[in-house]
């Protein structure tokens, strides 16, 4: 028996993915999906944008899921001027408490025996490769325990592999809002760490920011929102990409995915993608997960990182002159043609173009794509 902790994306399209290559290589697998809550997708602490490059695991997304699209991106430098970025390829504004469930649905099609309403409390090692699953509702024997239960991981605390992982907060609403542009995420510099006011129509957007939960991230929260009509809450806290974070415990199986492995993307803080790769790429082999999910992606997550520690340690100055830099519209295509979600591919072309980002301290990222 294989268990699964947590029925968000990670963990349902794991069991979805599991369960689908395991009746073809004809292996005899039950897998067991549990989740805490006993409604699948609530509540909701996410903004549901992906970028195209979610094609790549889910080819065709049901068009009841998504809300809405967005084809540019408008950025605000601190001293008010702005660019806008055309896409080339559209992003997908879903409902996210929705996808949730239809992940959820095509893992229970799939054949992944399901217990909502029931949490995961820990486990013993009774022999090798075996465990004693503790819930609140009973115990089972299981040969592999796969936390895909999101930042605050019971199962890596329950292993010993949570790391010194940190957090941030993310706070957001759903909200009447004036004068969206339909199609156009704003993004404003000086607000949290990263902030974004996502319509879903021309009257109705997702509203928020992250940063460290301090005085100062609540006042641009504010300063965002102001005196728009909230119609729901939704925040929630995010981990901080960790390059140390182990992902299976040595010479065990139990796996992390997801946010339980801290898979988040920091330069804007997605991590829907990264988690369903990397239930894809446990669902293929679980002997070379690690390995995989280090070499295909954590060089991105890596730049993300380092991109989010530049970005918070930049002066309102450099701010405005980054946002000059990508006022040329050759750079400004650079950005339109590639996929956020990979930076890897396109910071070089930028470096290569553009000498002033050389002047602005990007040359680490140059020195790290060398390697
Ligand atoms: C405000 C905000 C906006 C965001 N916007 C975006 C965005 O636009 N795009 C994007 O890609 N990412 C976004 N994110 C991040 C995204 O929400 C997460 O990366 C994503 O949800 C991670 O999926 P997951 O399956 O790993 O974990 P989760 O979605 O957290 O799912 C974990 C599941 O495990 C369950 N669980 C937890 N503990 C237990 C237990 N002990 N027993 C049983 N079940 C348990 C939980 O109930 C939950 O259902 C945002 C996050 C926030 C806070």
């Amino acid at each position: 028996m294989i268990s699964v902790i947590g029925a968000g994306p990670a963990g349902s399209f794991y069991a979805q993915q599991a369960m689908r290559l395991h009746k073809k290589n004809h292996q005899d697998t039950d897998i067991h999906l549990f989740e805490e809550h006993r409604i699948v997708g609530h509540p909701v602490a996410c903004t549901g944008i992906l970028t195209d490059s979610v094609k790549s695991v889910l080819p065709r997304i049901p068009k009841d899921l998504v809300v809405s699209k967005i084809n540019r991106f408008k950025i605000v430098a601190p001293n008010g001027k702005s660019i806008y970025i055309d896409l080339n390829k559209t992003n997908l504004v879903l409902d996210r408490a929705r996808f949730d469930q239809y992940l959820y649905e095509k893992a229970v099609d799939a054949g992944a025996r399901v217990h909502l309403g029931e949490k995961f409390l820990g486990y013993k090692k009774i022999g090798k490769n075996q465990y004693l699953l503790k819930t609140n509702k009973q115990s089972y024997t299981t040969d592999m325990i796969v936390g895909a239960d999101g930042p605050q991981s019971s199962v890596a605390k329950a292993a010993g592999i949570a790391s010194n992982r940190k957090f941030i907060l993310g706070l957001q609403v759903r909200t009447k809002y004036p004068d969206l542009e339909e199609g156009t995420t704003i993004i404003h510099l000086n607000r949290g760490e990263f902030s974004w006011i996502v319509p879903e129509s021309r009257t109705v957007a997702r509203v928020g920011v992250v940063g460290v939960n301090n005085k100062k991230l609540h006042a641009d929260y504010r300063a965002l929102v102001g005196n728009a009509k909230i119609i729901a809450h939704q925040s929630g806290i995010i981990p901080v990409y960790n390059p140390k974070q182990l992902l299976r415990k040595p010479r065990e199986d139990i796996f992390l995915l997801g946010d339980a492995a801290t898979m988040v993307k920091a330069s804007t803080y997605g991590g829907i993608i990264y988690g369903l790769l990397a239930g894809s790429y446990l669902a293929e082999d679980k002997e070379t997960y690690v390995k995989r999910f280090n070499e295909k992606l954590g060089r991105d997550l890596w730049i993300s990182l380092k991109m989010r520690e530049y970005m918070n340690a930049m002066t309102t100055k450099q701010a405005d002159e980054l946002i000059a830099i990508f006022e040329k519209q050759e750079n400004a295509k650079v950005l339109a043609a590639h996929d956020r979600d990979f930076p890897s591919k396109f910071i070089v072309q930028l470096l290569m173009k553009e000498a002033k980002l050389w002047k602005l301290g990007f040359q680490i990222f140059g020195e790290k794509l060398k390697k």
